[in-house]
């Protein structure tokens, strides 16, 4: 199962308007603040060994927890996949919803319990973070920049995985999917 080029269209639009509600113009995205002009709150928790991170919607407000002990970048791209969560998957009907974001290895051993609705939301949330964190404007301004113009592409991936504060395994992931949408 893999995301339509429409899917990415769309987060893209999304991503665009968030970041220009929050007046956020250039790299590093601060999650902290899209999630504010989301209404949303983001708080630390301690979430055990296996839980990235949670989001709660109650009475239409969204409240974000990430796990404490992890690396901040990794904190972030959590956040921000619970951001992903709330903008495409809170059903409104519902007074009350729970989402629970375990890792990703942990994940994959327990596959079997996920439903392929699930599972797919948990890669659009996935993309939707990506989008968010690296946001295609910014990625194109930065490396029009003269001092990434002589880098390798591994070179500059790692390079513009600092400006973004992102992983390069995140910013690889997605140049790759930028890439296969960016002109579809
Ligand atoms: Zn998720």
């Amino acid at each position: 199962m893999s995301l339509t080029s429409s899917f990415y269209i769309k987060i893209e639009q999304q991503v665009s308007e968030l970041l220009r509600e929050a007046k956020i113009t250039q790299a590093p995205v601060s999650v902290e603040h899209i999630a504010k002009t989301m209404g949303a709150a983001v708080v630390p928790y301690e979430l055990g060994d296996e839980v990235s991170g949670v989001l709660v919607v109650e009475e239409h407000k969204g409240t974000i927890g990430y796990n404490s002990t992890h690396p901040k970048n990794r904190q972030r791209f959590t956040i921000a996949h619970e951001l992903g969560h709330l903008v495409l998957h809170v059903n409104k009907n519902k007074p009350k919803e729970l989402f629970v974001d375990k890792d990703f290895i942990v994940k994959w051993r327990y596959n079997k319990i996920y439903s392929p609705k699930e599972f797919q939301h948990e890669q659009e949330a996935n993309a939707f973070a990506a989008a968010l964190l690296m946001p295609k404007e910014f990625l194109i301004n930065e490396m029009q920049k003269e001092k990434f113009s002589e880098l390798t592409e591994t070179r500059l991936i790692e390079e513009l995985a600092k400006v973004f504060n992102v992983s390069i395994q995140a910013m690889t992931y997605r140049f790759a999917d930028l890439n296969k949408f960016a002109y579809a």
